[in-house]
């Protein structure tokens, strides 16, 4: 299967694909995400224990088309994991519908500074929608 590299989505792109059922927001933010929130809608799998994690990152989006990777900052967990994750389907060793790997710029603080939602909930994968 074909696949690009990782590429880059700002908040408003994301704003617009997160009404995608084919969207997945991943975010790889370690202890932070517990007490700052996250993106309504996201899965959790914190980068300090990405990599044993993948095989379970690739049952929870087999049916994702675009997968959107970010940190606080998306500078290194987000691009690294996202990377990480690339190359680990790119080998083929699973199954994954994913056809697009790409990571927020300027991360979650990004997002949460230009004023989008964040959402609060205990829940991973959080169950709410991006609105
Ligand atoms: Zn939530």
């Amino acid at each position: 299967m074909a696949r690009k590299g990782v590429s880059y989505v700002s908040a408003a792109q994301l704003v617009s694909l997160s009404g995608d059922p084919r969207v997945a927001i991943v975010d790889v933010r370690d202890e932070e995400r517990s007490y700052d929130g996250h993106i309504a809608g996201s899965h959790h799998y914190a980068s300090d224990a990405f990599a044993e994690r993948m095989p379970d990152l690739v049952q929870a989006t087999a049916a994702k088309e675009t997968l959107v990777f970010h940190c606080a900052l998306t500078k290194v967990r987000g691009p690294s994991c996202a990377q990480m994750f690339h190359d680990y389907l790119t080998e083929a060793k699973e199954e994954s519908g994913v056809k697009n790997i790409m990571v927020l710029e300027r991360g979650f603080n990004g997002w949460e500074l230009s004023g989008r939602p964040v959402c609060r909930c205990k829940e991973a994968p959080c169950k709410g929608a991006c609105s």
